[in-house]
């Protein structure tokens, strides 16, 4: 079973809209194991939607549309489904009547323009929307099925749950393909992909690599037949050959990960932030129940505050600048005691775009102080993203992975120190 989509609207070639239906309906039909084999975007146009959904009825078996289908005169998906399937738009009195109550109910007078949505291609069949106005339209043509469905996100997702998917899935029979995203942060995208050559190379075994600042996801695919079975023993040895750089799976993200080890040791982390203004604080309050592992946090941002607020030797301060290890390690020290945590966790660094201190963009120093041992430092060295006003948000992004990576490694009891080995390229897209 093969399914194209094609996505209909100016709004989305213009860069208005992004294209979130596209993304959507991918993951939905990978997670019903449906292989969606290629994806386009056509403008309201009704000859190019005509070609483009003829085009992909020559090499897939089915497409799904979003878009198009309202009431005003660029909507003209349905339009050129009658026009690809030669049959003519007649009116459906059930539709029509659903509309006029619709707009009875709110009050309102029906617009003679709102009459085109009870408009269908004879022999189609209506995908009834219980979300809105717009019904989906189901339509065989020579080449294969057409799924029309609204634009409207939530419109589209619920004719999507309730009628395509089932009915898709039905037709596609046992997925072919089992898939598995493991998640792993402080390794470098070359050097994931460099240990996983041999899994690489395995007969009927994908990887694909996610990468995001500092962290890399790795989406495990196995084809073919007893695919699932055999996805068991290939994770296995992707965790093996990955070691501890794996911390989670799935949507399991290192916020969670980090709230469930604190959790299950009755623990909790107080944050001392510097370059990251916050971001920590709000990654480790984003879930449910961190009040059971958040104790708070301290931006401390000007050199002064760092002193102020945490404690930080105003002499250490003069002496190093405010970007350096020992200052870390006091950050860490200092907001552990201020909260009464039983972790403190401190980053300070130089975000961009001008060095601070003397010390050149993307240089960061991370602290973690706890029961039972002086503060653990580590000053991981951030492939700096250009010089452009992103790469601040990113080096911002990739001190907070770090952060939350190294309390991991302590609460785990894990080795430290650099994940990448020795020989680093001098030059690294992503960290
Ligand atoms: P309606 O009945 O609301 O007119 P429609 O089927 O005509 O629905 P469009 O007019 O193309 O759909 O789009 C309606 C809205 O849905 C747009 O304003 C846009 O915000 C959103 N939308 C459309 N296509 C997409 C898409 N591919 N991804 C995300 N949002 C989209
Ligand atoms: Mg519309």
């Amino acid at each position: 079973m093969r399914v194209e989509l094609l996505t209909v609207g100016d709004e989305l070639l213009l860069g208005d809209t992004i294209n979130g239906n596209a993304a959507w309906l991918g993951r939905r039909l990978a997670e019903h194991g449906i292989e969606v084999t290629r994806s386009v975007v056509v403008g309201d146009d009704l000859d190019v939607i005509v070609e483009a959904v003829t085009a992909a009825l020559g090499r897939a078996d089915a497409v799904i549309t979003t878009g198009g289908l309202g009431p005003t005169y660029d909507d003209l998906t349905r339009d050129a489904l009658a026009k690809a399937a030669g049959a003519a738009l007649v009116r459906d009195p059930a539709l029509e009547r659903r509309l006029r109550e619709r707009v009875e109910r709110a009050g309102r007078e029906l617009q003679p323009m709102a009459l085109r949505m009870a408009d269908v291609p004879e022999g189609a069949r209506i995908l009834a929307n219980s979300a809105g106005s717009a019904p989906g339209l189901r339509v065989e043509l020579p080449g294969g099925i057409v799924y029309a469905l609204p634009g409207v996100p939530f419109e589209m997702h619920t004719i999507m749950d309730e009628i395509v998917l089932p009915e898709l899935a039905e037709i596609a029979g046992p997925p072919a393909a089992a898939r598995r995203t493991l998640r792993t942060a402080r390794m470098w995208e070359s050097v994931v992909a460099t240990r996983l050559a041999e899994v690489e190379a395995m007969d009927g075994v994908r990887l694909a690599y996610l990468p995001d600042p500092a962290e890399v996801k790795v989406r495990i695919t196995v084809v073919g037949p007893g695919a699932a079975a055999r996805l068991t023993g290939v994770e296995a040895r992707v965790r093996e050959l990955l070691g501890d750089a794996v911390y989670g799976a799935e949507d399991e993200s290192l916020d969670r990960v980090v709230h469930r080890l604190l959790a299950e040791r009755g623990a909790t982390v107080a944050a001392a932030e510097s370059l990251t203004g916050g971001l920590i604080g709000a990654e480790l309050t984003a879930m449910p129940g961190s009040s059971a592992t958040f104790a708070g946090g301290v931006v401390a941002y000007a050199t002064e505050a760092k002193h102020r607020l945490l404690g930080v030797p105003a002499d250490l301060l003069a002496a190093r600048g405010a970007v350096h290890p020992d200052v870390a390690a006091a950050m860490a020290t200092g907001v552990r005691e201020a909260l009464d945590a039983t972790y403190g966790l401190a980053v300070t660094g130089v975000a961009g775009p001008d060095p601070q201190d003397g010390r050149p963009v993307g240089t960061i120093y991370i602290g973690v102080a706890g029961p039972g041992h002086s503060p653990i430092v580590v000053g991981p060295k951030l492939p700096v993203p250009g010089a452009g006003p992103e790469s601040r948000a990113v080096i911002r992004r990739m001190t907070v992975v770090h952060a939350l990576e190294l309390l991991r490694r302590v609460l785990l009891g894990l080795d430290v120190g650099d994940a990448n080995g020795e020989a680093r390229p001098d030059r690294e897209d992503r960290g």
